[in-house]
């Protein structure tokens, strides 16, 4: 069945108007039809099943039948993720929103790529992959701060699984097992890795945990999917309920 997301609040019976890319979406992709039941969730209502009352080429109107799903969130888990090349960081913040990633922030970096991050189109792809995935929130994208600024004022309660390629980390599996639950960030650095002194920041941070992603030197989209999916096994929602 389509999902959608939507950001109006959800109940019983409130009339929902599409955006235009969801006119399009329904009116030409899915060919939908008046009467044609579908999902919208929000993030914050749970996920309802709503019927389409009004399809045209100009509008669609949804009326929410019944609540589905109560609203349950994944795990506080944020990905901090340095400015890499715009197809990149496209697949790494799809690839987020399917492994459960509740934030997705872009870093400047020392050796990052110049900040050409548009956060609509990055917005529109984490909503179009939570819709897909089943989950009843979509990750937030949030702009881009600089390393250094967020290193400065981490908040030790979060702790951040530092991806550090330097060699001396230990092994991730071995450093998550037995780690706390609760808020974590993970942080991956840009194509041309951290710099010595943004290596030394990110194992100062209070409630830093160094990890190695193996003896290989990973892509930062191939790093960012697998240390989501290392810590999701280890720590998050992959463990069961
Ligand atoms: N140019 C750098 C590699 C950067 S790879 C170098 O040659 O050292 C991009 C990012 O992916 C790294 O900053 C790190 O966060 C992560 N990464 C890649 N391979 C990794 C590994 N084997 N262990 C831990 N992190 C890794």
């Amino acid at each position: 069945m389509i999902r959608l997301y939507v950001v109006q609040d959800l109940s019983q019976d409130v009339e929902i108007e599409a955006k235009a890319d969801q006119i399009h979406y329904l009116a030409h992709v899915m060919r939908a039809r008046t009467g044609d039941e579908l999902l919208v969730f929000n993030g914050r209502d749970g996920e309802w099943l709503t019927r389409l009352v009004t399809i045209s080429r100009r509008e669609a109107r949804l009326l929410t039948v019944r609540r589905q799903r109560p609203q349950t969130d994944g795990p506080d888990l944020d990905l901090l993720i340095a400015l890499v090349k715009r197809a990149r960081l496209d697949t790494i913040v799809e690839k987020a929103a399917e492994l459960g990633a509740r934030r997705v922030r872009p870093l400047l970096t020392e050796r990052a790529n110049a900040d050409h991050t548009n956060l609509a189109r990055l917005r529109a792809i984490a909503i179009e992959a939570a819709e897909q995935t089943g989950r009843l929130d979509a990750p937030e994208i949030l702009s881009p701060a600089g390393l250094t600024e967020v290193l400065a004022d981490w908040p030790g309660e979060r702790r951040l699984m530092f991806c550090d390629e330097g060699g001396e980390a230990a092994p991730a599996l071995a450093a998550l097992a037995g780690a706390e639950r609760g808020p974590w960030a993970i942080l991956i650095g840009p194509e041309g890795g951290f710099s010595p002194a943004e290596r030394a920041a990110a194992r100062a941070a209070p409630g830093a945990v160094p990890v190695s992603l193996g003896p290989r030197i990973l892509r930062a989209d191939t790093a960012a999917i697998a240390a989501l999916s290392l810590w999701q096994a280890a720590l998050g929602d992959w463990r069961g309920a």
